[in-house]
């Protein structure tokens, strides 16, 4: 984790030389310098080389399989005030946390689009969604389900192991930024003001036996190679910490955020694309998820760069899949997409839309 912020890997981001890039693109074993030359402005010329062997690398790990899953909103309530989010505490929307019947009606509705797979999402309100509440969710989210990921605040290694107990196979936890100053500058006010007990989160996740760990930078919000770099490294080490978990990574980009918030550093296509490419040649085997945020077309044409799941027909509020016109979504979806279409295009473009790739009986969960 100290790589993080060695003084020569971050200056390797700044090489121009694009046979340095070559090298660091065909050496057989990556060191975090290659990663470091592959995110360089150097790379610029070399991005199709880059593209192709992130291609071939897809095709030999994963084939043509995209695993799709559906993410459930359990509460927009939320004691943070994070510049860039919807459900921050300061904006007047309508506030809710479903109760465990009004759960299981939003689950019906994912199940009877064929997903199999879903994350239970909340913003940051140990009240209203304690590890209690989490647990009964997941035994809900079990009976139509096979496998059940959460994306809620941090919490201690004892209550992911509860939750792990109760049948959670995953976490996502996204750093937002590793860069420290820019996470400061916004998340100034609430728990997760505490850079070290998120960083640190898929750690006790990985200890508490969770088997799926999602890292993730919310680009954006600082300089793109930097953040590139540390998300890589993270994923490399969280690979090596915790093998015997399925170690994925997540690319959203900030769009879409409320009035009053300018993103500080936004990225364009092509930055995202370079981003996916090199992550999918640094990390061969980690799963990568391309974010709803993004538009169908785009989704599409990155698919074979590394993309191994998406969300489909997401909803970013709770009570969002059994009621319409509901108000109070923490971003704006640009692919709406029900997961039926998603699957057909997926298929029309000869890929293998997956809707269940994991069953509780493989294991125990006791
Ligand atoms: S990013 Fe998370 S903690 Fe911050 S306001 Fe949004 S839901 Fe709350």
């Amino acid at each position: 984790m100290a790589l993080m912020d060695s003084p020569r890997l971050q200056s390797l981001l700044e090489n121009r030389d694009s046979d340095r890039v070559r090298a660091a693109l065909h050496r057989p074993n990556k060191r975090p310098e290659d990663l470091a030359l592959m995110l360089s402005p150097g790379a610029d010329s070399v991005i199709e080389e880059i593209a192709q062997e992130a291609k071939r690398i897809s095709r030999e790990r994963f084939g043509f399989t995209i695993g799709l899953f559906a993410p459930l909103y359990l509460s927009n309530i939320c004691v943070g005030k994070c510049s860039y989010c919807g459900f921050r505490a300061d904006l007047k929307i309508k506030r809710r946390t479903l109760t465990q019947d009004e759960i299981k009606a939003e689950l019906d509705v994912v199940a009877s689009y064929g997903i199999r797979d879903v994350l239970l999402v909340s913003g940051e309100t140990p009240r209203n969604v304690s590890t209690e509440y989490m647990e009964q969710a997941i035994r809900s989210t079990l009976e139509v389900a096979s496998s059940v990921s959460m994306e809620i605040a941090p919490v201690a290694m004892e209550d992911y192991r509860a939750m792990r107990r109760a049948g959670a196979t995953g976490l996502t936890l996204y750093q937002e930024t590793y860069d420290q100053d820019a996470y400061n500058k916004v998340h100034f006010f609430g728990p997760k003001g505490d850079f070290m007990y998120r960083l640190e989160a898929l750690d006790r996740a990985g200890e508490a036996g969770l088997r799926k760990l999602t890292a993730g930078a919310l680009f954006g919000l600082s300089h793109w190679r930097l953040e590139g770099l540390r998300l890589g490294l993270h994923a490399a080490y969280l690979q090596k910490r915790w093998w015997e978990s399925q170690i994925s990574i997540g690319l959203p980009r900030l769009k879409g955020t409320p009035e009053n918030f300018d993103i500080p550093k936004p990225i364009d296509d092509r930055t995202l694309v370079h981003l996916l490419i090199v992550m999918r040649v640094f990390l061969p085997d980690v799963g990568i998820s391309i974010s709803t945020r993004e538009t169908p077309e785009f989704r599409k044409n990155v698919l074979g760069l590394g993309v191994t799941q998406m969300s489909a027909g997401s909803k970013t509020e709770p009570g969002g899949y059994t009621e319409a016109n509901v108000s109070g979504d923490q971003f704006s979806i640009s692919d709406e997409r029900l997961p039926k279409e998603v699957a057909e295009d997926l298929l029309s473009m000869g890929y293998d839309p997956v809707w269940k790739d994991w069953d509780r009986s493989f294991v125990s969960t006791v």
